[in-house]
């Protein structure tokens, strides 16, 4: 790719420089977009450069790619995707059918309500299991066959810790792959392939892009021979779940203070999270940045930073729960998390009936805002 992987440099560096080579027609420093889906050919009918047809190729898409795969360490190989959703179901398609796939109990509702809605159809069978206890999963891989393991660490929206390279361990020795959904990880904060993982999932919706103004996803590899990566490569020049070159382009941009945004928002979230461990009106606060939390030494060891979302629980239920998220200012009350901007979200009922969330329990995405106004407004929402 380009040349940033191979000086070292510091991941701000990269952010900054990755797939930003000046356009060689122009001098431009800042990247085109190239909205063609199509390219000519010569009067032998051979494609003139490098590329055909966007679904399979389109130069925008490529740099976004060579970015990603330069500010993912251990990273040779990305296919961006249009979400998450459809990075993680290119992913979990890879199953042969017959197998057994493993899953968080607690895990983004999105990807569950996906995969409970097609393991059948896929022949693969679902294990949900609470993978903050290896036992859990020792015990789940001890019966075969289980061809993935997927984790999600802190998960959506308990924030359980998964040891990873303990989870990479047990799924190797039993023949599985490991697949790490980093979304609310991103660069900076975690390094999934230096725990083992064999893929990384981002929804580059979130912290990537960072603005709240773009949906997408990736699927990242060691490298492009990857069996698992070569047959997600295939979905997506097959079906072009692909972001559009302008969706590549605002990712790209959005790259390019990923360092800034995720330091700046993980302190504000730490000093969020103490402010409301102490509040008279909260139960409970949920981060791995707290040390009452019961993954903090798994996620101190495997974790640069503690990262920006927290999950609270109110006195006084879901009545409370739903005033508070009415009654911030800041925290702007909205699905969705990894923008400048902070959000609140009383959860249970955006996952739906079947849910196992607490019904007092508010997901919150600590932004990049003055930690001192987020603070404020927390205090002004509980009420004192
Ligand atoms: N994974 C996690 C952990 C998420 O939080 C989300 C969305 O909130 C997704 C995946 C899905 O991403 P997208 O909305 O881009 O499809």
């Amino acid at each position: 790719m380009s040349d940033s992987n191979e000086s070292n440099w510091h991941p701000q560096t990269l952010a900054v420089h990755a797939g930003a080579e000046a356009d060689v027609e122009t001098g431009a420093v800042t990247p085109p977009i190239h909205p063609s889906t199509t390219f000519l050919r010569d009067d032998a009918g051979e494609p003139v450069g490098a590329y055909v047809y966007t679904r399979e190729g389109n130069p925008t898409r490529d740099r976004l790619e060579a970015a990603l795969t330069d500010i993912q360490p251990g990273a040779g190989a990305a296919a961006a995707f249009a979400s998450g959703s459809a990075a993680a179901s290119a992913i979990l398609r890879s199953a042969e059918p017959g197998k057994r796939i493993v899953v968080p109990d607690d895990m983004y509702h999105g990807i569950r309500h996906l995969i409970l809605g097609q393991a059948e159809r896929w022949g693969v069978t679902l294990e949900f299991v609470d993978l903050s206890n290896l036992e859990n999963l020792e015990a789940v891989l001890g019966s075969g066959n289980v061809a993935m393991v997927w984790v999600e660490t802190p998960s959506n929206p308990r924030l359980k810790i998964t040891d990873v390279a303990g989870a990479a361990q047990l799924a190797h020795a039993a023949g599985a792959r490991l697949a790490v959904d980093a979304t609310w990880t991103p660069p900076g904060v975690s390094d999934p392939f230096a725990l083992g993982a064999d893929l990384v999932m981002h929804s580059s919706t979130k912290y990537l892009a960072g603005h709240s103004d773009v949906l997408g996803g990736v699927v990242l590899a060691r490298d492009e021979n990857d069996p698992t990566f070569s047959f997600v490569r295939q979905l997506q020049h097959l079906e072009g779940a692909v972001p559009s070159p302008f969706d590549a382009w605002l990712t790209l941009r959005g790259l390019r203070t990923l360092s800034l945004r995720v330091r700046e928002a993980s302190s504000n979230a730490a000093q969020v999270a103490r402010f409301l461990e102490r509040h008279a009106a909260v139960l409970s606060v949920d981060y791995p940045g707290l040390e009452s939390h019961p993954g903090h030494q798994v996620a101190a060891r495997q974790m640069s930073a503690f990262g920006a979302m927290l999950a609270v629980r109110v006195k006084g239920g879901a009545e409370a729960a739903n005033r508070v998220a009415s009654a911030t200012r800041l925290f702007r009350r909205a699905t969705s998390l990894g923008g400048v901007e902070s959000l609140i979200e009383h959860r249970a009922p955006v996952e739906g009936p079947n849910t196992k969330t607490p019904d007092d329990l508010l997901r919150v995405s600590v932004g990049i805002e003055h930690v001192d106004d987020l603070i404020h407004d927390f205090r002004q929402a509980l009420g004192s």
